[in-house]
């Protein structure tokens, strides 16, 4: 027998074949399509378009027939509304609120304003893009949008969920020290929330190279213990 050496012998490496399993995916399948059925939305509103919300909630458009109703706390909410231009005082409450939040969890940006920042787009007491301080999944343009576009872009979100591509929360944790830069650049070096995004970007396993940076070590140095609020009538 020759000395042949063997990596020269051409192989014949025929794809193999992966196993699949079809109802592997059945649940989380049917997780989403239950999620996209059967969403709160906080009763939140920021701006003029909010005007547009009742009609789209009752009987003429009927918002409850896709599975959407209001909720009036953060905590058992999936979607956020901002429904206008935001002052840069009402985005700290924006930001708050959203924090409070569970996961998953999803923000729809209404009306020009909040893509960049409509007719107040030279104003120093507004904030101009949502998007550089909270991921947002979708925008509904227009001054102001009609019941009809705030609907169609609901449909559009609920079909992002069910296909598992509406995903913009996981941006908060992944890029935290990006959404944190421009809060502090708009609300100081002091600005802390009190919730703990860093505690939960590594409960969540959504911790990446960008969760922290140069603006969490701010944030680290200027934390301070919550106080319970004095309640003063
Ligand atoms: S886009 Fe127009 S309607 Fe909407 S908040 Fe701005 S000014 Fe108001």
């Amino acid at each position: 027998m020759s000395n042949t050496d063997l990596s020269n012998i051409e192989v014949n490496q025929k794809p193999v074949a992966k196993r699949s399993n079809p109802f592997a995916n059945v649940f989380n399948e049917l997780v989403s399509f239950c999620r996209s059925r059967s969403m709160f939305m906080l009763h939140y509103c920021t701006g003029c378009g909010a005007i547009e919300l009742p009609p789209a909630m009752t009987s003429r458009f009927d918002m409850e027939r896709l599975g959407i109703q209001p909720m009036v706390t953060p905590r058992q909410a999936d979607i956020l509304l901002i429904t206008g231009y935001v002052s840069i005082k009402t985005l700290k409450r924006v930001i708050l609120t959203y924090e409070q939040m569970g996961a998953p969890k999803y923000v729809i940006g209404i009306c020009s304003c909040t893509v960049n920042g409509g007719m107040y787009w030279q104003s120093y007491a507004t904030a101009k893009k949502l998007d550089e301080y909270i991921p947002v999944d979708l925008y509904i343009a227009g001054c102001m949008p009609r019941p009809e576009a705030v609907i169609e872009g609901l449909q559009q979100l609920m079909a992002k969920i069910k296909t598992d591509e509406a995903n913009s929360w996981k941006k908060y944790y992944e890029h935290y020290d990006y959404y944190l830069g421009n809060q502090q650049h708009l609300f100081g070096n002091n600005w802390q929330t009190p919730t703990d995004i860093i505690g939960e970007a590594k409960t969540y396993q959504l911790e990446g190279p960008n969760t922290l940076g140069e603006h969490t070590k701010i944030l680290e140095s200027v934390q301070r213990p919550l106080e319970p609020l004095e309640m003063k009538l």
